[in-house]
This record gives structure tokens, C-alpha cells and sequence, in this order.
């Protein structure tokens, strides 16, 4: 099996990306909107700041190179949770290339998975189809969510296991926990995950056509769908069949895959660079500055733990699985925890 990741991460920000409605979670439904949410005609997206710290902290953290120079694209789609009926997003020029991220599933099997690109894009409104248990004839829309700062973490076809997809994500959640650019909460939607799955006979080079598998929210679904998927497509073509190239939407309850679409291509989004905003120029000395903000990651932490303190090194890995969690040790055991609860000089002062 060969798997690819599309993850969506909300950044954490004080407004939204292109206004200065509130992105604040939980909120009665239409009420931090405004006529740039709602794309009225004749209004301007102005580009938040932090939520490009935010993209390109993180994107440091993953080692990725930062283009200087990215452009804002227009993804055209017509569907009710999108009422300028385009997405602005990036094509051609994302913010930030070529990263990786380190993954070992199992003790001893380390592997490094490449990441494609980051870029920055607006999150789309809500629809409801139900309240509470009562399904409805209509839809509700509820567009606080529009204009939400969003950065898609696109990975190399690298993955190759249900288990290495879950750990890449939760490595990923890891790191961006600890930049603080995001809280990664699957179940509230601030982390979301597509998976492009294709199988190939074993030995050969060229990539299988591939389903894209979308609605998991929960990482434990994420290995379910995968695992689920690689069945039906072998299963398929084991019985002759072909893979289609589509989208599939996973669900939990009945533990299935479904088709939902025939995948379209990239050409039928109609990218355009999008007029009301100009090109993003970063300095490198603003890169620079926002690399020294950055705190120390989990994997540099973890080695230290080992080398400075001796510890196992699956002590190690699970006192470094959350940031914060030498503080919550602190105050009972003191003895142990001393050296790790002392701050290192010049790093962060969270946590
Ligand atoms: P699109 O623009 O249609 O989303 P991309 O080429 O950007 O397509 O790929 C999207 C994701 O699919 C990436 O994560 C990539 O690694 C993955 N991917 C591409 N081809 C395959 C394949 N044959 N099998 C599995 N994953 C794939
Ligand atoms: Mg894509
Ligand atoms: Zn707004």
C-alpha cells in the first residue's frame, strides 16, 4: 500500500485570515460574520499577520524551505458553505516546499516521511443536514467558520502502513503543539486528515491509481479507513477490477469507505492568481527572526533527556509526547524532575 496525507491544521489565531471577525470555536451560528465572510461584492481580504508566523513557524519546525515569494490563488468551487464561490488559497507558489517529518512506528524502525508543501488557504463555512437526531429536508448554513486560517501539510506518496499514517499524525500534532501554532484537535476540527491510498503488486516502481479518503475525525478512524480501503482495492482488483481515481467519505459507524465523487483534476478548480491580493514577500530576516522564536522540538528534547539525564528511551519519548507535561510533573517529584524542569538557557519561556 502507498499512502499520501492532505492535512488540514486550523492556526491559531485571534481572527481570521482575511478579516477581523473572531475564529473563536462554539459560537451561535452566523454570528461572527461579516460581508468579507459572506463575500458580498466590492469587499477586500486583508492578510492576517499571525497566521502567517503561524505557517511559517511550523513549517520551519518541519524543516521545509520558505519561499519567498508565494501567491494567493483562487480554487473555484460552487457549493453553499462557499458563498464567493472561490476559495483563496495557493497553487503554484505555497508559502513553504520540500520538509520532512520523522516517524518510528515501531522501536528501532525509523523512517523519515518528505513533506511536499504547506501553504495557506481560508477555511469554508458549515452545513447542517440534521439538529440533534431530527434530519431535515433542507440544509442550515452556518459560515463562522469562512475565512478560518488554515495550512494544508501536503506529504510525499512516503507512507506505507495504517500505522505509520497515525504516526506521522501524531508526531505532526506533537511538533505543532509544541510551536504553539495550533491546538490539532481532531475531535473540534482544528486537525483534519484526507488520505490518498493506491496499492501496487509488490516489486513494482510506478505508483496505482489512488482514492482520495476523506471524513475521519478521530486518529483511530484514520487507521480503520486506511486499513479498510487497502482491502476493497485489493479485494477489487484481485477480483479483476480496476481502482477509479475518486473520493471516498469513511464512515465509522459502518466501518465502510463510500464513493462520493470522481476526483477531479487540479485544471478544473480553475487556479488563477487571485487580483485582490498581492504576492506575500517574506524577508529572510524576518524568516530568521521567526527560526529563533521557535522552541526547543520534541525530537532535540528527547535526545537530550537520554544523553543529560539518562533516561530510557521510552521514558524519554513518553515525557516529551506533550510539552508541558515536565511542568505538570514538577511539584511531586522534584527530585527527578529538577534538571528537565529548569528552562534551558535561551528557549522559550512556555511550558
Ligand atoms: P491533488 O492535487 O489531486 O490533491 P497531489 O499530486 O497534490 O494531488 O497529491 C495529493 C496527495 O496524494 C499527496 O499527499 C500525495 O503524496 C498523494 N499521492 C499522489 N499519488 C498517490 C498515489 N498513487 N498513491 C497514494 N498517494 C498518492
Ligand atoms: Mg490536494
Ligand atoms: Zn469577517
Amino acid at each position: 500500500m502507498v499512502i499520501g496525507l492532505e492535512v488540514h491544521v486550523q492556526l491559531k489565531t485571534d481572527s481570521k485570515i482575511f478579516c477581523s471577525c473572531p475564529t473563536a470555536f462554539g459560537a451561535d451560528a452566523n454570528t461572527q460574520i461579516c460581508p468579507v465572510c459572506c463575500g458580498y461584492p466590492g469587499v477586500l481580504p486583508v492578510l492576517n499577520r499571525q497566521a502567517v508566523e503561524g505557517l511559517v513557524r511550523a513549517a520551519l519546525a518541519l524543516g521545509c524551505r520558505i519561499n519567498e515569494r508565494s501567491v494567493f490563488a483562487r480554487k473555484q468551487y460552487f457549493y453553499p458553505d462557499l458563498p464567493k464561490n472561490y476559495q483563496i488559497s495557493q497553487a503554484d507558489l505555497p508559502l513553504a516546499i520540500h520538509g520532512h517529518l520523522d516517524i518510528e512506528p515501531q522501536p528501532g524502525k525509523k523512517k523519515t516521511v518528505r513533506i511536499q508543501r504547506i501553504h495557506l488557504e481560508e477555511d469554508a463555512g458549515k452545513l447542517l443536514h440534521a439538529v440533534g437526531s431530527r434530519a431535515l429536508d433542507y440544509s442550515l448554513v452556518d459560515l463562522n467558520r469562512t475565512g478560518v486560517p488554515l495550512m494544508e501539510i501536503v506529504s510525499e506518496p512516503d507512507i506505507r502502513s495504517a500505522e505509520e499514517a497515525s504516526t506521522y499524525l501524531e508526531n505532526l500534532r506533537t511538533i505543532l503543539r509544541y510551536v504553539g501554532v495550533s491546538d490539532c484537535d481532531m475531535e473540534k476540527g482544528s486537525m483534519r486528515c484526507d488520505a490518498n491510498v493506491s496499492i501496487r503488486p509488490v516489486g513494482q516502481e510506478a505508483l496505482g491509481t489512488r482514492a482520495e479518503v476523506k471524513n475521519m475525525n478521530s486518529m483511530r478512524s484514520v487507521r480503520d479507513a486506511i486499513t479498510h480501503e487497502v482491502a476493497r482495492q485489493t479485494a477489487l482488483v484481485e477480483g479483476g477490477g480496476r481502482v477509479v481515481q475518486e473520493t471516498r467519505l469513511w464512515s465509522q459507524d459502518q466501518g465502510t469507505t463510500q464513493s462520493m465523487r470522481s476526483k477531479e483534476e487540479a485544471h478544473d478548480y480553475r487556479y488563477f492568481p487571485d487580483p485582490d491580493l498581492v504576492p506575500l514577500e517574506l524577508s529572510k530576516e524576518y524568516v530568521d527572526t521567526l527560526r529563533q522564536s521557535l522552541p526547543e522540538l520534541p525530537e532535540a528534547r528527547r535526545v537530550r533527556y537520554e544523553s543529560e539525564l539518562g533516561l530510557s528511551p521510552y521514558d524519554a519519548a513518553v515525557l516529551t509526547a506533550e510539552k508541558n507535561w515536565r511542568t505538570f510533573l514538577r511539584p511531586r517529584s522534584r527530585g527527578l524532575m529538577g534538571p528537565i524542569a529548569r528552562r534551558p538557557p535561551n528557549r522559550s519561556a512556555t511550558g
